[in-house]
């Protein structure tokens, strides 16, 4: 290891905090440093070539070393690096990058807020919507629903609509008005239940909390179209469209998370128009700029929008913004990421490329150690279980969870993994189908490495 790299390494042990990771357990493990990409492909600082399977935090969807990206950032950054989106000043990336969200999302949505990433998205959304109820003589909807294994940010509210006990445990979450129903879950939804019986129970569920909470205290429903940081889980299709009817008959608003499924990473733009589903609010960030700069959006309806212009008072601000919304160098990222999508064809591409990844997960199902494969368009995870019968997962005791990743590490594959024993896949658009061939190879190494783990094979 260059002597540069343990300097960096002890310096990050002393100073750096990382998101999301056991603080003392990383100072014991020590920072793995990133140092290049190109395509699909990482280089750590090591000199080890890696395969992300991963787009960094799903999020590189057009893959590492986008030159046309980085000459876009470059023109913007000479030109004008900052402009303030506060009162009336703008920028023209901005104001073309709403123009073109409008164009590429579902018809119902016409107003565009941009932000620094998924959980201001979100923390706005919640914002505006309190906003909107006031605005429009219903001050008593306060009340907020959202899937049980769901995930919508780190923000003090977000992290309370994410239903996973690490994000609450220590935080004083939920709050009281956040509630959940449970998740749409086939593979773990009781023995005999069919697609159908699951859409069927998602919608029971929201009816009997919105009527324990009453109709008039509901303020909205979130949902991921597939949920990300909960483990993948893909609900059946169709199960989309009843929850929007849902929320409909209500009368709550109906917010659609897209900040892992927007910009292709389930085949169409946005996951929600596969099923020609029209949400009130959606949030988008990740793959919005490819996760070459920081960037999020909320849109919504003209109902919203309208509700809160004017129900304040003429000329009062609303009182909700950022010194970087509307980042101009972001929002130039953003919209040659999108052309790249969109003219560049990786869209088309990443569609055409889909099969070999679904092929690639559903063969392990044959491996010892897989309980299920899922997965729509490059969104993928397997579900790994000590018994197929009874679907019994592993001892957290054993850390399947380190195990799996330091494994497929050292075989040069990133990937992530969820709690004990669920794998998530993200590849980048831009796969080859000789890529996958060499996940899907390095995968099942892994997976056979971890097998021949002496506790791993006691404890099948
Ligand atoms: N919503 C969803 C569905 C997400 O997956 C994430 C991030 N993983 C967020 C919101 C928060 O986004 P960010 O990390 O950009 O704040």
């Amino acid at each position: 290891m260059p002597s540069n790299t343990s300097s960096l390494i002890d310096l990050d042990r002393a100073h750096l905090i990382h998101p999301v990771a056991p603080w003392r357990k990383h100072e014991q493990r020590g920072v793995t440093v990133l140092e290049s990409g190109h395509g699909a492909w990482l280089k750590d600082a090591a000199g080890n070539e890696l395969l992300d399977a991963f787009a960094g935090l799903w999020c590189v969807n057009v893959g590492y070393g986008q030159e046309s990206v980085v000459q876009a950032a470059t023109a913007q950054m000479r030109k004008l690096p900052y402009a303030t989106g506060y009162f009336h000043f703008g920028s023209e990336p901005a104001i073309q990058l709403a123009a073109k969200l409008v164009e590429i999302a579902p018809p119902s949505l016409k107003h565009v807020y941009l932000t620094l990433g998924g959980s201001e998205a979100i923390d706005a959304a919640v914002r505006l919507i309190v906003h909107y109820y006031n605005a429009t003589g219903r001050p008593g909807k306060k009340q907020f629903i959202s899937l049980e294994r769901g995930y919508h940010g780190s923000s003090s509210t977000g992290a309370g609509l994410t239903a996973l006990p690490v994000f609450h445990r220590g935080f004083d979450l939920p709050r009281p008005e956040q509630h959940y129903i449970a998740s749409p879950y086939l593979y773990r939804s009781p023995e005999g239940s069919t697609a159908q019986s699951v859409i069927d129970a998602s919608v029971q569920s929201l009816r009997a909390k919105v009527a324990s909470l009453g109709a008039d205290n509901v303020a909205a429903f979130f949902c991921e179209p597939i949920q990300g940081s909960g483990g993948v889980i893909v609900p059946p299709t169709g199960w989309l469209k009843a929850m929007r009817q849902a929320c409909t008959e209500l009368g709550i608003l109906f917010v659609v998370d897209e900040v892992i499924t927007g910009f292709g990473r389930t085949g169409p733009m946005f996951a929600c128009q596969a099923e020609g589903v029209e949400p009130d609010l959606m949030t988008m960030a990740k793959g919005l700029t490819s996760g070459y700069a920081p960037m999020g959006a909320l849109m919504m309806s003209d109902a919203v929008y309208a509700g809160i212009a004017d129900g304040a008072a003429p000329g009062v601000p609303i009182g909700h913004g950022a010194t970087y919304s509307a980042h101009p160098v972001s929002a130039a990222i953003a919209l040659e990421v999108i052309r790249i999508y969109q003219e560049g064809g990786m869209l088309a591409h990443a569609q055409k490329v889909a099969p070999h990844f679904a092929q690639g997960l559903d063969a392990l199902t044959a491996h010892p150690l897989v309980g299920e494969a899922r997965h729509r368009g490059l969104l993928g995870a397997l579900e790994l279980v000590s018994n197929k019968t009874t679907k019994a997962g592993f001892d957290p005791a054993l850390g399947l969870s380190d195990l799996l990743f330091e494994t497929g590490y050292r075989n040069g594959l990133v990937f992530r993994s969820f709690g004990d024993n669920i794998l998530g896949f993200a590849p980048a658009l831009c796969y080859t189908e000789g890529e996958f061939s060499q996940l899907f190879r390095r995968l099942e190494k892994t997976l056979d490495e971890v097998l021949a783990v002496p506790e791993v094979r006691r404890a099948l």
